[in-house]
């Protein structure tokens, strides 16, 4: 990933059925199949990463899972690795979304085998970190979140696409936002652990902002230096939602 290159991913959750592929449809037509001004990412359940992919295949738009399990396969019942997601078509899998962090007890340490098994199968991960509104308000948020990057980012990176994405857990579907400048202060500690941990290696992975990015802020927020794109809920489920998000970066 070129840092001067943004990513905006889209993050689907828990949402989507066949029928709402005609929204990657629309987004497809609406981009074209020529060079894109940025990278474009769609991740949606498992059940429609292949035929996400298949849809979208020989244009510009990605594939991404949201989560991985750490192993390669075995007697896990429900999981769902990242060689599987590789093979169904993904090239991108979201780790430690703050709502796996919280409903599944995910720890950095799981967070961090996960990121390693996406490498290993050849994914790039987008590694989550993001500090809760109580530690927000409790002048936390630099060092929860650089302990998150310490802790929960892969242990080598060397030749690998990565990237990590900075979500205040208080901001995620809430319509709530850091100021730019909370958010340029936070991205600046995340890229000084990255370094730290990972060397200049990880110095070009772009840093993604995440957390009711709307139309309305994402110029602004994707403007804010060391914001190298944003990862979208709510707003990628919609083309006509997500299309002046990725026409903002
Ligand atoms: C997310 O789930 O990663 C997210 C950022 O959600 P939303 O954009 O809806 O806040």
């Amino acid at each position: 990933m070129k840092q001067s290159v943004k990513l905006i991913a889209g993050n689907w959750k828990m949402n989507g059925l066949g029928a709402s592929l005609v929204e990657v449809e629309a987004l497809r037509r609406a981009l074209g199949d020529g060079p894109a001004a940025c990278r474009v990412a769609l991740c949606p359940p498992a059940t429609l990463v292949e035929r996400m992919a298949a849809a979208v295949r020989g244009g510009a738009i990605e594939v991404g899972g949201q989560d991985c399990r750490a192993e390669i396969s075995g007697a896990h019942t429900g999981g769902v690795s990242a060689e599987m997601l590789k093979d169904a078509g993904a090239g991108l899998v979201i780790v430690g979304h703050s709502e796996r962090r919280q409903e599944f007890g995910e720890s950095d340490l799981l967070v961090s085998a996960k990121a390693e098994a996406a490498v290993r199968a050849g994914l790039a991960p987008i590694v989550c970190v993001g500090e809760t509104l109580q530690q927000r308000e409790a002048g936390q948020a630099v060092e929860v979140v650089r302990g998150q990057v310490m802790n929960s980012l892969p242990h080598a990176v060397t030749g690998r696409d990565f990237a990590v994405a900075y979500e205040p857990v208080w901001a995620i579907g809430t319509g709530l936002t850091p100021t730019l400048e909370q958010i340029e202060a936070v991205h600046r500690a995340i890229r000084a652990a990255m370094i730290e941990r990972l060397g200049l290696a990880s110095a070009a992975a772009p840093i993604l902002y995440g957390g009711s990015v709307k139309p309305d802020n994402a110029r602004d927020i994707l403007a804010v230096p060391e914001v190298g794109g944003a990862l979208v809920g709510g707003a990628s489920l919609k083309a006509a939602d997500f299309l002046p998000i990725i026409r903002a970066a």
